[in-house]
């Protein structure tokens, strides 16, 4: 059985992350979404949330081998727990690649055979980052289509006047 892990922030989750998991859900047998838990800065929303916003984006895309789980130790123990063979990652820009190359690095040399599977942004999406959605619905605009929308209320709701 083909593993892999998604891992990410996630605060929130958007059409972008949904479009990768999806594609990914094609490529693998099983993919775990690793709500990452302590980051660097404080999330918007909790990791509970983050886990739950997530499970039901996956219902609603009907995505069978797809599951959230939150991950607050080192990814590479967390792929290897997993038995993963590959961690997939999203590449909106030359910025993402630079720095998912040094990431790839230093997992490979916390996990030798660690592998990063890197999928290409769709080009409609690949200006949109959660903290796009963040700026967007703090300013109480209007953001159906950039999140999937059995969520997009909640996120509404909770980042207006933020
Ligand atoms: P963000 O950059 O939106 O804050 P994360 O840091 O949680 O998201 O990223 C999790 C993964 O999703 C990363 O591999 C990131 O490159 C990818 N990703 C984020 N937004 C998009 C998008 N619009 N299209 C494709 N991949 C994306």
């Amino acid at each position: 059985m083909k593993i892999a892990i998604y891992p990410g922030s996630f605060d929130p989750f958007t059409m972008g992350h949904l479009d990768i998991l999806s594609r990914a859900c094609s490529l693998f047998d099983r993919v775990y979404v690793a709500v990452l838990v302590n980051g660097e800065k404080q999330p918007h929303f909790t990791d509970s949330e983050r886990c739950a916003m997530i499970e039901a984006c996956i219902r609603y895309a009907g995505l069978t081998n797809a599951f959230a789980e939150k991950n607050s130790g080192l990814l590479a123990e967390y792929a290897k727990e997993k038995g993963a063979c590959a961690v997939v990652r999203g590449l909106r820009d030359a910025a993402d690649l630079a720095y998912e190359s040094r990431l790839d690095c230093a997992n490979r040399y916390l996990l030798p055979g660690y592998e990063t599977v890197c999928l290409m942004a769709r080009p409609q999406m690949n200006f949109l980052s959660a903290g796009i959605v963040r700026e967007i619905a703090a300013y109480g605009g209007d953001i159906s289509g950039l999140v999937p929308e059995p969520i997009k209320n909640i996120i509404a709701e909770r980042l207006k006047n933020t």
